[in-house]
């Protein structure tokens, strides 16, 4: 749509953007929902997609991310044998509700920081444990955990002219088993829960992400502290929000101070008060009616 509040649009921003951020200003990625609504804040935007940002970068460390990336190049990325986590990948990709114009115009910085509930490129970077890089206005750069980004719904930690300029995933991550299962409220629709497992190849480790169900990601943490059989001595714990650790920090127990968190009455009293989300578009429905699963085993149902 016509944003008829915008006076400017920069389309060739210096190498380093941001300097001279001013209150109005907005990022452009691949403008899939800032043109799709109107935007009475906004003065002007800068265009990302012109900087020469390469979108995908393998290395011996495993595999970064330009913001800019688009899903349909993400999707395209051909695997080298042995990142079993590729699966996943595609597997988020294609649970976007997906129109020609997404798929070939929106970055996965663009889904990130638009911090969505059903943002796929959010349950996939949590899931592999992603590092996100973070330019800010000064010229300073800070590295956050994708599990703490996200912050609530369309929340994130973002400060104002900051910018999200990759996404890392590290080798070991790629090399995991992975499993998903997403459910929709249609066949083809938004994503209302989407799940995420996990496994380093022959352990008994598991980490489960959350999302789509929930206002910020929920990533689980199967420990064994024995690091024997995964029966009997196995416990579960979320892994804190805030953490910079990795995963297997002991649950956070203080319930997110976004005041848009209700948990509906038909949910059970012993789930946490954050997992649900509840809001005009989101349909209280206990089970939702379809549902996808992959396994990077390679079975599909
Ligand atoms: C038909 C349709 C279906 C959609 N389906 C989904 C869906 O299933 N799931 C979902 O999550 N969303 C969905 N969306 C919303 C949106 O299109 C996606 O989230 C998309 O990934 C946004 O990416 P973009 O590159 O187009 O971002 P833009 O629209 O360009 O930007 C989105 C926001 O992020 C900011 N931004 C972008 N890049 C950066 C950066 N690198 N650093 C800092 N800030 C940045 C922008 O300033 C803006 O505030 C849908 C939209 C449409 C129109």
């Amino acid at each position: 749509m016509d944003l008829n509040t915008i006076t400017e649009v920069v389309r060739r921003p210096s190498e380093r953007p941001g300097a001279d951020w001013h209150e109005g200003d907005a990022w452009l990625a691949g403008g899939t929902w800032l043109y799709s609504t109107e935007q009475p804040d906004l003065r002007r935007l800068i265009d990302l997609t012109a900087l020469p940002w390469e979108p995908l970068v393998p290395t011996d460390e495993g595999l970064e991310i330009s913001a800019t990336c688009t899903i349909r190049d993400l999707y395209a990325f051909s695997w080298p044998q042995g990142w079993t986590a590729g699966i996943l990948f595609r597997k988020s990709c294609e649970a976007f509700l997906s129109s020609f114009k997404v798929w070939n115009a929106a970055t996965v910085g663009g889904n990130i920081c638009m911090s969505l509930p059903a943002g796929p490129m959010i349950t996939l970077t949590v899931a592999l444990e992603a590092r996100y890089e973070l330019w800010a206005p000064d010229g300073s750069v800070r590295f956050v955990d994708a599990l703490d980004f996200v912050t609530g719904d369309h929340h994130n930690i973002l400060a104002p002219g900051e910018i999200l300029r990759r996404i890392t995933v590290a080798e070991h991550a790629l090399r995991k088993r992975t499993a998903h299962r997403r459910f929709t409220l249609t066949r083809l629709g938004r994503s209302t829960v989407f799940l995420a497992g996990t496994q380093r190849l022959g352990a008994n480790d598991l980490l489960l992400t959350v999302t789509a169900g929930t206002t910020r990601p929920v990533r689980i943490d199967r420990c064994n502290p024995t690091g024997s059989s995964c029966t009997g001595s196995t416990r579960w714990r979320i892994c804190r929000r805030g953490s910079t650790a990795g995963p297997g920090r002991p649950i956070s127990t203080s319930a997110p101070s976004t005041s848009t968190v209700r948990r509906p009455s038909r949910w059970s009293a012993a789930a946490p008060s954050h997992w649900i989300r509840w809001s005009p578009w989101w349909s209280p429905i206990a089970s939702p009616r379809t549902r996808s699963t992959t396994s990077s085993t390679g079975s599909t149902t």
